[in-house]
Protein backbone atom coordinates (compact mmCIF):
# COMPACT_ATOMS: atom_id res chain seq x y z
CA UNK A 1 0.00 0.00 0.00
CA UNK A 2 1.32 3.33 -1.12
CA UNK A 3 0.40 5.00 2.06
CA UNK A 4 1.64 2.42 4.71
CA UNK A 5 3.61 3.09 7.96
CA UNK A 6 2.29 7.13 7.15
CA UNK A 7 -0.15 8.43 9.65
CA UNK A 8 -3.33 9.91 8.62
CA UNK A 9 -6.35 10.43 10.32
CA UNK A 10 -9.81 10.43 8.31
CA UNK A 11 -11.51 13.63 7.86
CA UNK A 12 -13.56 12.34 5.13
CA UNK A 13 -15.90 9.78 4.89
CA UNK A 14 -17.18 10.28 1.31
CA UNK A 15 -15.50 10.97 -2.25
CA UNK A 16 -16.12 14.17 -2.77
CA UNK A 17 -18.45 14.53 -6.08
CA UNK A 18 -17.43 14.36 -9.61
CA UNK A 19 -19.82 16.05 -11.50
CA UNK A 20 -20.45 17.05 -15.58
CA UNK A 21 -21.07 20.70 -15.95
CA UNK A 22 -23.87 19.52 -18.72
CA UNK A 23 -24.21 23.91 -19.33
CA UNK A 24 -20.89 25.29 -19.25
CA UNK A 25 -20.39 22.07 -21.97
CA UNK A 26 -22.78 22.69 -24.50
CA UNK A 27 -21.71 26.33 -24.11
CA UNK A 28 -18.76 25.76 -25.20
CA UNK A 29 -19.39 23.56 -27.54
CA UNK A 30 -17.23 21.30 -25.38
CA UNK A 31 -17.77 17.29 -25.34
CA UNK A 32 -17.30 16.88 -21.28
CA UNK A 33 -16.47 19.32 -18.91
CA UNK A 34 -16.23 18.06 -15.66
CA UNK A 35 -16.23 19.43 -11.57
CA UNK A 36 -13.87 17.72 -8.86
CA UNK A 37 -16.42 19.06 -6.27
CA UNK A 38 -13.36 19.72 -3.38
CA UNK A 39 -15.79 22.23 -2.24
CA UNK A 40 -17.63 19.95 -1.02
CA UNK A 41 -16.59 17.94 2.78
CA UNK A 42 -18.89 17.96 5.35
CA UNK A 43 -16.03 19.38 7.53
CA UNK A 44 -16.26 23.04 7.78
CA UNK A 45 -17.71 23.85 4.68
CA UNK A 46 -14.67 22.30 3.50
CA UNK A 47 -11.61 23.23 0.67
CA UNK A 48 -8.62 21.60 0.25
CA UNK A 49 -6.64 21.63 2.86
CA UNK A 50 -8.94 19.09 4.36
CA UNK A 51 -6.86 16.46 2.63
CA UNK A 52 -3.54 18.07 3.76
CA UNK A 53 -5.01 18.09 7.13
CA UNK A 54 -5.75 14.05 7.62
CA UNK A 55 -1.94 13.88 6.88
CA UNK A 56 -0.62 16.98 9.00
CA UNK A 57 -3.00 16.12 12.28
CA UNK A 58 -2.23 12.01 11.11
CA UNK A 59 1.22 13.15 12.23
CA UNK A 60 0.60 15.72 15.02
CA UNK A 61 -1.44 13.10 16.77
CA UNK A 62 1.88 10.41 16.18
CA UNK A 63 3.79 12.90 17.51
CA UNK A 64 1.70 13.29 20.81
CA UNK A 65 0.49 16.65 20.21
CA UNK A 66 -1.98 18.26 22.22
CA UNK A 67 -1.94 21.26 20.46
CA UNK A 68 -2.32 22.33 16.73
CA UNK A 69 -1.05 25.66 15.38
CA UNK A 70 -1.46 27.54 11.89
CA UNK A 71 -0.86 30.90 10.69
CA UNK A 72 -2.65 33.18 7.97
CA UNK A 73 -4.33 36.39 7.62
CA UNK A 74 -7.78 36.48 8.74
CA UNK A 75 -9.37 35.42 5.95
CA UNK A 76 -7.69 32.15 5.55
CA UNK A 77 -8.91 28.99 4.70
CA UNK A 78 -5.97 26.95 6.40
CA UNK A 79 -6.68 28.55 9.30
CA UNK A 80 -10.36 28.19 9.14
CA UNK A 81 -9.94 24.03 8.07
CA UNK A 82 -7.50 23.73 10.91
CA UNK A 83 -9.72 24.77 13.30
CA UNK A 84 -12.64 23.08 12.24
CA UNK A 85 -10.87 19.71 11.87
CA UNK A 86 -9.20 20.23 15.86
CA UNK A 87 -13.09 21.16 16.78
CA UNK A 88 -14.05 17.88 15.29
CA UNK A 89 -10.34 16.00 16.69
CA UNK A 90 -11.40 17.70 20.18
CA UNK A 91 -7.62 19.39 20.00
CA UNK A 92 -7.05 22.28 20.64
CA UNK A 93 -5.76 25.05 17.86
CA UNK A 94 -4.60 28.18 18.02
CA UNK A 95 -4.30 30.83 14.71
CA UNK A 96 -1.88 33.01 14.12
CA UNK A 97 -2.81 35.96 11.91
CA UNK A 98 -0.30 38.95 11.19
CA UNK A 99 -2.99 41.30 11.28
CA UNK A 100 -4.19 43.61 14.29
CA UNK A 101 -7.19 43.04 16.60
CA UNK A 102 -10.30 42.66 14.12
CA UNK A 103 -13.80 43.82 15.12
CA UNK A 104 -15.95 42.90 12.03
CA UNK A 105 -16.27 39.42 11.93
CA UNK A 106 -17.53 38.57 8.05
CA UNK A 107 -16.33 35.41 5.94
CA UNK A 108 -13.60 33.08 7.84
CA UNK A 109 -13.34 35.17 10.49
CA UNK A 110 -16.88 34.44 11.23
CA UNK A 111 -16.57 30.75 11.31
CA UNK A 112 -13.57 30.38 13.29
CA UNK A 113 -15.19 33.05 15.98
CA UNK A 114 -17.97 30.60 15.80
CA UNK A 115 -16.10 27.70 16.87
CA UNK A 116 -14.23 29.72 19.67
CA UNK A 117 -11.03 29.65 18.25
CA UNK A 118 -8.08 30.87 20.10
CA UNK A 119 -6.59 33.50 18.07
CA UNK A 120 -3.29 35.47 18.68
CA UNK A 121 -3.32 38.48 16.45
CA UNK A 122 0.45 39.47 15.62
CA UNK A 123 0.09 42.86 14.36
CA UNK A 124 0.99 43.51 11.19
CA UNK A 125 4.41 41.57 10.91
CA UNK A 126 6.20 39.38 7.58
CA UNK A 127 5.59 35.56 6.77
CA UNK A 128 8.73 34.51 8.79
CA UNK A 129 8.00 36.84 11.60
CA UNK A 130 4.47 35.39 12.22
CA UNK A 131 6.03 31.74 12.16
CA UNK A 132 9.22 33.07 14.65
CA UNK A 133 6.31 33.70 16.66
CA UNK A 134 4.38 30.64 16.26
CA UNK A 135 7.81 28.77 17.20
CA UNK A 136 8.29 30.94 20.19
CA UNK A 137 4.43 30.14 21.31
CA UNK A 138 5.77 25.98 21.07
CA UNK A 139 8.51 26.15 22.77
CA UNK A 140 6.59 27.78 25.89
CA UNK A 141 3.63 25.15 25.31
CA UNK A 142 6.57 22.38 25.81
CA UNK A 143 8.56 24.22 28.83
CA UNK A 144 4.72 23.52 30.45
CA UNK A 145 5.09 19.68 29.18
CA UNK A 146 2.86 20.45 26.30
CA UNK A 147 3.51 19.48 22.80
CA UNK A 148 2.56 21.99 19.97
CA UNK A 149 2.69 21.04 16.16
CA UNK A 150 2.43 23.47 13.56
CA UNK A 151 0.53 22.46 10.55
CA UNK A 152 2.17 23.01 7.13
CA UNK A 153 4.59 21.40 5.76
CA UNK A 154 4.15 21.11 2.00
CA UNK A 155 5.02 17.46 1.24
CA UNK A 156 2.90 16.32 4.18
CA UNK A 157 0.32 18.07 2.75
CA UNK A 158 0.87 17.21 -0.51
CA UNK A 159 -0.43 13.51 0.56
CA UNK A 160 -3.87 14.52 0.60
CA UNK A 161 -4.14 14.99 -3.22
CA UNK A 162 -1.49 12.18 -3.73
CA UNK A 163 -4.61 10.60 -2.64
CA UNK A 164 -7.04 13.00 -4.26
CA UNK A 165 -5.71 11.71 -7.75
CA UNK A 166 -6.32 8.15 -6.93
CA UNK A 167 -9.83 9.31 -5.90
CA UNK A 168 -10.58 10.94 -9.57
CA UNK A 169 -8.61 8.06 -11.38
CA UNK A 170 -10.92 5.48 -9.79
CA UNK A 171 -14.43 7.78 -9.97
CA UNK A 172 -13.67 8.55 -13.71
CA UNK A 173 -13.56 4.93 -14.50
CA UNK A 174 -16.33 4.65 -12.93
CA UNK A 175 -18.21 6.77 -14.76
CA UNK A 176 -16.16 6.06 -18.07
CA UNK A 177 -14.82 9.16 -18.34
CA UNK A 178 -11.42 9.45 -20.56
CA UNK A 179 -10.03 12.09 -18.71
CA UNK A 180 -6.95 13.96 -20.38
CA UNK A 181 -6.69 17.72 -19.13
CA UNK A 182 -7.01 18.63 -15.26
CA UNK A 183 -7.10 22.10 -14.53
CA UNK A 184 -5.79 23.03 -10.98
CA UNK A 185 -5.27 26.54 -9.92
CA UNK A 186 -1.27 27.30 -9.01
CA UNK A 187 -0.74 29.14 -6.02
CA UNK A 188 1.75 27.47 -3.19
CA UNK A 189 2.22 24.08 -4.54
CA UNK A 190 1.03 21.17 -1.75
CA UNK A 191 -2.13 20.65 -3.78
CA UNK A 192 -0.69 20.77 -7.23
CA UNK A 193 2.55 18.44 -6.14
CA UNK A 194 0.73 15.86 -4.48
CA UNK A 195 -2.08 15.88 -7.59
CA UNK A 196 0.82 16.06 -10.19
CA UNK A 197 2.52 13.12 -8.12
CA UNK A 198 -0.67 11.02 -8.33
CA UNK A 199 -1.70 11.24 -11.76
CA UNK A 200 1.74 10.69 -13.16
CA UNK A 201 1.59 7.32 -10.73
CA UNK A 202 -2.35 6.22 -11.13
CA UNK A 203 -3.30 8.34 -14.42
CA UNK A 204 -2.92 7.13 -18.33
CA UNK A 205 -3.07 9.57 -20.85
CA UNK A 206 -3.69 12.85 -19.53
CA UNK A 207 -1.97 16.60 -18.93
CA UNK A 208 -2.74 18.86 -15.91
CA UNK A 209 -2.72 22.53 -16.68
CA UNK A 210 -1.98 24.86 -13.88
CA UNK A 211 -3.40 28.56 -14.01
CA UNK A 212 -1.03 30.46 -11.74
CA UNK A 213 -2.91 32.89 -8.88
CA UNK A 214 0.44 33.96 -7.39
CA UNK A 215 3.93 33.00 -8.81
CA UNK A 216 5.98 33.51 -11.83
CA UNK A 217 6.45 30.29 -13.77
CA UNK A 218 10.51 29.69 -12.54
CA UNK A 219 9.01 30.24 -9.28
CA UNK A 220 6.25 28.03 -8.83
CA UNK A 221 8.18 25.10 -11.10
CA UNK A 222 11.33 25.51 -8.57
CA UNK A 223 8.43 24.44 -5.71
CA UNK A 224 6.83 22.44 -7.50
CA UNK A 225 9.97 19.92 -8.60
CA UNK A 226 10.85 20.33 -4.88
CA UNK A 227 8.11 18.83 -3.36
CA UNK A 228 7.49 16.04 -6.43
CA UNK A 229 10.75 15.18 -5.19
CA UNK A 230 10.14 14.98 -1.31
CA UNK A 231 7.19 12.85 -1.88
CA UNK A 232 8.74 10.76 -3.93
CA UNK A 233 11.22 10.20 -1.51
CA UNK A 234 8.64 10.09 1.48
CA UNK A 235 6.64 7.36 -0.31
CA UNK A 236 9.35 5.73 -1.94
CA UNK A 237 8.05 5.06 -5.72
CA UNK A 238 9.31 7.47 -7.87
CA UNK A 239 7.13 8.12 -10.60
CA UNK A 240 7.71 7.08 -14.18
CA UNK A 241 8.37 10.70 -17.02
CA UNK A 242 8.73 14.03 -16.04
CA UNK A 243 6.77 17.03 -14.61
CA UNK A 244 7.15 19.23 -17.41
CA UNK A 245 5.95 16.59 -19.87
CA UNK A 246 3.03 16.36 -17.61
CA UNK A 247 1.84 20.31 -17.06
CA UNK A 248 1.93 23.09 -18.57
CA UNK A 249 1.57 26.86 -16.50
CA UNK A 250 -0.26 29.68 -17.31
CA UNK A 251 -0.01 33.22 -16.02
CA UNK A 252 -1.95 35.36 -18.09
CA UNK A 253 -5.21 35.27 -15.84
CA UNK A 254 -3.47 36.55 -12.65
CA UNK A 255 -3.63 40.11 -13.72
CA UNK A 256 -1.87 42.18 -10.60
CA UNK A 257 -1.43 39.83 -8.33
CA UNK A 258 -2.19 37.24 -5.73
CA UNK A 259 -5.96 38.03 -4.46
CA UNK A 260 -6.22 41.16 -6.64
CA UNK A 261 -9.07 40.70 -8.43
CA UNK A 262 -9.59 41.17 -12.49
CA UNK A 263 -12.06 41.82 -14.71
CA UNK A 264 -12.16 38.26 -16.35
CA UNK A 265 -12.53 36.24 -13.33
CA UNK A 266 -15.70 38.47 -11.74
CA UNK A 267 -17.36 37.38 -15.55
CA UNK A 268 -16.32 33.55 -15.14
CA UNK A 269 -17.67 33.77 -11.30
CA UNK A 270 -20.88 35.10 -12.61
CA UNK A 271 -21.20 33.02 -15.77
CA UNK A 272 -20.60 29.75 -13.60
CA UNK A 273 -23.00 30.89 -10.67
CA UNK A 274 -25.60 31.42 -13.66
CA UNK A 275 -24.68 28.57 -15.92
CA UNK A 276 -24.28 25.95 -12.63
CA UNK A 277 -25.38 27.91 -9.40
CA UNK A 278 -21.53 27.18 -8.36
CA UNK A 279 -20.00 29.52 -6.55
CA UNK A 280 -16.41 30.97 -7.28
CA UNK A 281 -14.20 33.01 -4.46
CA UNK A 282 -11.86 35.33 -6.91
CA UNK A 283 -8.11 34.38 -4.66
CA UNK A 284 -7.79 31.01 -6.49
CA UNK A 285 -11.10 29.61 -8.26
CA UNK A 286 -12.44 32.39 -10.64
CA UNK A 287 -9.22 33.17 -12.12
CA UNK A 288 -8.57 29.16 -12.89
CA UNK A 289 -12.00 29.08 -14.56
CA UNK A 290 -11.31 31.83 -16.60
CA UNK A 291 -8.14 30.52 -17.88
CA UNK A 292 -10.61 27.11 -18.50
CA UNK A 293 -12.94 29.15 -20.15
CA UNK A 294 -11.05 30.92 -22.36
CA UNK A 295 -8.68 27.71 -23.20
CA UNK A 296 -11.75 25.87 -24.22
CA UNK A 297 -12.86 28.83 -26.11
CA UNK A 298 -9.46 28.96 -27.97
CA UNK A 299 -9.46 25.81 -28.81
CA UNK A 300 -5.82 25.01 -26.84
CA UNK A 301 -8.16 22.34 -25.23
CA UNK A 302 -9.73 20.04 -28.01
CA UNK A 303 -13.49 20.29 -27.90
CA UNK A 304 -13.79 16.43 -28.10
CA UNK A 305 -11.63 15.41 -24.80
CA UNK A 306 -12.62 15.32 -21.53
CA UNK A 307 -11.80 18.04 -19.04
CA UNK A 308 -11.96 17.71 -15.24
CA UNK A 309 -11.65 21.11 -13.31
CA UNK A 310 -11.07 21.26 -9.52
CA UNK A 311 -13.05 23.51 -7.47
CA UNK A 312 -10.62 23.73 -4.11
CA UNK A 313 -12.90 25.43 -2.02
CA UNK A 314 -12.60 28.96 0.09
CA UNK A 315 -16.17 30.28 -0.52
CA UNK A 316 -16.40 31.89 2.43
CA UNK A 317 -14.33 34.15 1.18
CA UNK A 318 -16.35 35.08 -1.55
CA UNK A 319 -18.71 36.88 1.56
CA UNK A 320 -16.06 39.04 2.27
CA UNK A 321 -15.50 40.27 -1.31
CA UNK A 322 -18.94 41.05 -1.82
CA UNK A 323 -17.87 44.85 -3.14
CA UNK A 324 -16.15 43.03 -5.99
CA UNK A 325 -19.48 42.01 -7.49
CA UNK A 326 -21.00 44.99 -7.91
C1 LIG B 1 -4.90 27.14 -0.10
C2 LIG B 1 -5.86 27.16 -1.23
C3 LIG B 1 -5.44 26.89 -2.55
C4 LIG B 1 -4.00 26.67 -2.91
O1 LIG B 1 -3.47 25.48 -2.40
P1 LIG B 1 -1.90 25.30 -2.33
O2 LIG B 1 -1.71 23.87 -2.04
O3 LIG B 1 -1.40 26.18 -1.22
O4 LIG B 1 -1.34 25.72 -3.64
C5 LIG B 1 -6.38 26.87 -3.55
N1 LIG B 1 -7.68 27.11 -3.29
C6 LIG B 1 -8.13 27.37 -2.06
C7 LIG B 1 -9.57 27.63 -1.86
C8 LIG B 1 -7.24 27.39 -0.98
O5 LIG B 1 -7.69 27.66 0.25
Amino acid sequence: MLFSGIARIRLMEEMTPLERLNNVSSKLNHSGIWIKRDDMMSIGLGGNKIRSLEFWLGEAVQQGADTILAAGMPPSNLCRLTAAACAKLGLRCVLFHNAEPQTEFQGNPLLNHLMGTEIVYCGKISEPERLERMKEYAGELSAQGRKAYIVGDPVVGALGYVNSALELVHQAERKNIDLRHIFLCASAGPTEAGLLYGLMLFGKSFHVHFVSVEYDRDTFFGLLEEMVEGVAQKLGVRPAGTIQQCCTFYDDYMGEGYAVPTAGCIDAAKWMARQEAIFLETTYNAKTYEGLFDLVRKGVIPSDEAVCIYHTGGTPVLFSQNRQFY
